[in-house]
């Protein structure tokens, strides 16, 4: 069975392709997000979801989250006593997913299409391959965001030429993507975005409006307000945001120093909050268009993809700027976890070549080393001149011809470079070529660049010298930030002892962390009162009486639901 999977920055989704259509897979708590979170527990568990995203508040050094945002990097997350990669943190999430998909399935999982944004470069792509293979999943292939929103909707059934764009903003990224379907191929045209805006920047907008709005910023004066009060401010204000998203107005309640303080939100006082960011969504359209040659007006349609395109404002301002209202009818956080179903659907047919073929692009420009001449004789060294330009649909291939510029230079250094920047400084160094040539007059020697870029992002550079049409090649499929093959071996043994806490137990240990939360908050009695909830709880879990701990926990849900009404800092 074949799974797909949608690995989110701040959540996760699995879904499967059965019956002829694609559903979102719940979790072990009956949930169709899964926070990419990762924690461990007080005795050394890994926790794996919600139950981590709970105590992110309450043991931040005991857990992750937006590793997404490191996948590619050496960046090394330590949790407790253990040191964890990005790609480490992500097959774990993976693994709770597939897991996930087993119970409800009913066999074994071992295969997914992941879904990955068409920007993300080929360290990120290695990384998020690794993720699946320390996971036990075969990632056939990684499938780009925008293409599976696009499989979702089902645009790849057009009979015709479609050109449409798809607007993802979730809890912390924003990404464009224009595509382009025709003969049955459908190729990412251009993909823009930002790595840092998303739903998350909406909230602090509002918690800051609500602190100038109510007076609490002045009541709070100098004073530091605690990681939980900061903490329960924010709960308030994404509260507030998605209120918003059904209302036109939400009241903003905050309890400080016995005195209440309150705010009404509503969306034209949303809309002034937000209008930086705003001007921020609009960037990456504007860059997106213009990389793929396309005026809004040729769009046949817009999808929204990205929990955050719920909010009202977020859609007007795709209307507006589109001239035609998006695509809503899937439930944005889903779509693209269920177009990688839709892709795993087609592969189970074996059908995915023959009925779609899609092309992927370049995320970044590739280039190499040069001089430029800035007068008579006179060359400058540092120059970059791209061989593939970014967003170009691979698998792809160009070639540039250079010539020596030195009186019988007898090597020839080839620099290979990924980036947009003028100067080749700025940009990420891939690798080199170095090979000695004739020594001849400058000029006299010329070769071609060819840089051959494939659909797994592996990049081949090969240098043709001419006359001699004497060959040199360069394969860069190794990144820094990527793992080999021994250390994915060696690390697959070393995570197979992570104890992970049992599937089947989650929901107790997650309301547990959740009350654990909800305690700090709290002060006076009702700390008291939830503290004997717990208590009681615990100890019945401890019993392993299956009805005992069902009834515990309902009324460890009342009494919290209860005592979580009043918003006090
Ligand atoms: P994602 O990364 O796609 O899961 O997006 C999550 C983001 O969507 C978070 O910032 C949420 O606050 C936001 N979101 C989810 N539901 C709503 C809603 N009803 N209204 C506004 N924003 C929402």
């Amino acid at each position: 069975m074949i799974i797909g999977i949608d690995l989110g920055t701040t959540n996760s989704l699995v879904a499967v392709w059965r019956d002829g259509k694609a559903s979102i897979i719940p979790n072990a708590l009956g949930k169709n997000l899964t926070p990419s979170c990762v924690g461990i527990d007080d005795d050394g568990t890994i926790l794996i979801g919600e139950a981590a995203h709970a105590r992110l508040q309450t043991h931040p050094h005991l857990t992750a989250a937006v590793f997404k945002r490191y996948m590619g990097s050496e960046r090394k997350t330590q949790l407790g006593k253990q040191v964890f990669r990005p790609e480490e943190l992500s097959s774990m999430v993976l693994r709770a997913l597939k897991e996930d998909a087993e119970s409800y399935l009913g066999e074994t999982v071992t295969e997914a299409i992941i879904t990955v944004p068409a920007y993300f470069s080929d360290a990120q792509r290695k990384a998020t391959r690794v993720a699946g293979q320390l996971a036990g999943l075969k990632v056939e292939r990684l499938l780009n965001e925008p293409t599976a929103a696009a499989l979702a909707y089902g645009i790849q059934d057009a009979q015709r030429e479609t050109k449409f764009l798809v607007f993802d903003l979730g809890g912390g990224t924003f990404d464009v993507s224009i595509l382009e379907l025709f003969d049955g191929v459908m190729e990412v045209r251009a993909s823009a975005g930002d790595n840092f805006l998303g739903g998350e920047d909406f909230v602090t907008a509002i918690v800051d409006g609500f602190l100038q709005k109510s007076g609490l910023e002045k009541a709070i004066g100098s004073n530091v307000l605690t990681g939980s009060q900061r903490q329960r401010l924010r709960d308030e204000g994404e509260r507030a945001k998605r209120a918003l998203s059904e209302a036109p107005q939400v009241k903003m309640l905050m309890h400080y120093d016995g005195t209440e303080y309150q705010w009404e939100l509503t969306e034209d006082v949303l809309a002034q909050l937000c209008e930086p960011l705003m001007q921020r969504l609009r960037t990456p359209v504007e860059r997106a268009l213009r990389d793929a040659t396309i005026k809004a007006s040729e769009l046949e349609s817009v999808v929204l993809a990205g929990g955050a395109t719920r909010m009202p404002l977020v859609r007007k301002l795709a209307s507006r700027m589109f001239g035609r209202f998006p695509l809503i009818h899937l439930d944005p956080d889903e779509a693209i976890a269920l177009g990688a179903a839709v892709q795993a659907g087609l592969k189970m047919r074996d059908a995915a070549l023959s009925e779609i073929v899609m092309t992927d692009v370049a995320p970044y420009s590739l280039g190499i080393n040069i001089s430029r001449q800035m007068g008579p004789n006179n060359y400058e060294s540092g120059h970059y001149l791209p061989i593939i330009d970014r967003n170009s649909a691979v698998p792809v291939s160009r070639v540039e011809r250079i010539t020596t510029i030195n009186d019988y230079q007898n090597e020839l250094m080839v620099m290979i470079y990924q980036g947009e920047a003028r100067r080749v400084a700025d940009n990420i160094f891939l690798g080199k070529l170095l090979f000695p040539i004739a020594p001849k007059k400058s000029g006299e020697i010329s070769a071609d660049v060819r840089f051959t870029y494939d659909i797994s992002g592996v990049l081949e550079c090969e240098i043709t010298v001419l006359p001699t049409q004497e060959k040199h090649k360069l394969l860069i499929t190794e990144n820094a930030g990527v793992m080999s093959p021994d250390e994915i071996e060696k690390r697959l043994a070393e995570l197979a002892d992570l104890k992970i806490h049992p599937r089947d137990r989650i929901e107790n240990r997650t309301l547990v962390a959740k009350a654990d939360r909800l305690y700090e908050q709290l002060l006076g009695n009702d700390r008291e009162h939830l503290a004997q909830y717990v208590a009681h709880f615990i100890a019945v879990l401890e019993q392993q009486d299956a009805q005992a701990t069902r009834r515990a926990r309902e009324a460890l849900e009342q009494a919290m639901n209860a005592l979580d009404r009043g918003s006090f800092l």
